[in-house]
């Protein structure tokens, strides 16, 4: 049977962590960090995203401003409002919730955020960076994924790596940082997508497999090598009509069966969503104290 990471025990440690350099920030007579968030529209996931980024900000010490705009919203008033926040000397990090509606080009709205304060890290500057291995912002859910492994001391190094979903927020990212000269890093990586073939093949080879395509119960038991990590990003709201709220949350890992097989495995909630909050947290700490002259960029 496998034993739990448990992303919410771990971004715990971290979020007190960062609650107590707010202390020391503001005991140096620095100020708190300030994050501002941007939602567009209605849409539920998004909604509980933003708000439990805003709830965590008040928990571990930071400032936090929600700006929201209707679906209607104009790129150019979208545009407008970031260049507005760009300049305010107070605001450490900036994020635009995704995703956006249509007519918004998303590409053109991460671009218009300062690199300085890009804590999303979905910046091309904040991915090149990455891509060279020079510090900046890494994209916050493989950041949290690469800060759960080294928590629990889990040595990737010469691990054969399968990362499900090529994504620009999560499975990209993931392939780079689990393929850098780093521990956690190491790993030979494959980067699996839907065209794919014999995408099991690849899988039941792999030591660590980060599954992140939005696909319910996708990963099996039998698509797993023995003693595997299993790392399970999936967040699919499906209908459970023996919950009280009528939904449940499903990761994209067939959690009781892969657990019999797999060494390590991250539960859904309670893994890489929690740990997703804390590198975001973690980024915006660090964008705070570079802005306030607290440390090198
Ligand atoms: P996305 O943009 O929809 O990308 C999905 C990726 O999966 C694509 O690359 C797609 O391949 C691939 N894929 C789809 N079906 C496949 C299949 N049958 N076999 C192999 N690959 C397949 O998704 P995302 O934004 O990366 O999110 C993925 C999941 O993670 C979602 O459930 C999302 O809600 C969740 N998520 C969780 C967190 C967190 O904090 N826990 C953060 C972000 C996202 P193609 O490129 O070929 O289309």
């Amino acid at each position: 049977m496998a034993a739990i990471l448990d992303g919410k025990a771990c971004a715990a440690a971290y979020k007190a962590n960062i609650a107590a350099e707010v202390q020391q920030i503001l005991a140096r007579g620095g100020r708190k960090p300030h994050l501002a968030a941007i939602l567009v529209g209605n849409n539920g996931a998004s909604e509980t995203y933003i708000a439990s980024k805003v709830k965590t900000c008040g928990e571990i010490g930071f400032e936090s401003t929600l700006i929201r705009f209707p679906e209607s919203v104009t790129e150019a008033e979208l545009l407008e409002t970031i260049q507005k926040i760009n300049k305010q000397a107070e605001v450490d990090g900036l994020l635009v919730q995704l995703p956006l509606p249509a007519h918004i080009n998303e590409h053109t709205v991460t671009l218009a955020i300062d690199p300085e304060k890009d804590v999303d890290g979905f910046h091309p500057g904040s991915l090149g960076r990455m891509m060279l291995g020079l510090p900046g912002f890494l994209p916050a859910t493989p950041k949290g994924i690469m800060m759960l492994l080294e928590h629990y001391g889990i040595k990737t190094s010469g691990m054969e790596a399968v990362v499900i979903g090529r994504s620009h927020i999560v499975g990209s990212p993931m392939s780079v940082l689990l393929s850098r000269n780093t521990e956690p890093g190491n790993c030979t990586v494959s980067l699996c997508h839907s065209k794919t073939r014999n995408l099991e093949a690849h899988t039941r080879q792999a030591d660590l497999v980060v599954a992140a395509l939005g696909k319910p119960e996708f990963l099996k038991a039998d698509m797993v090598k023995p003693g595997a990590v299993v790392i399970d990003v999936g967040i699919t709201k499906i209908s459970d009509t023996s919950s009280p709220k009528g939904y449940k949350i499903v990761g994209d890992v067939a959690f009781e069966e892969v657990a019999q097989k797999a060494s390590w495995i991250t539960p859904v909630p309670g893994g890489v969503g929690a740990m997703t909050i804390a590198a975001l947290m973690q980024n915006t700490l660090e964008a705070s104290l570079r802005r306030q002259g607290l440390k090198q960029a």
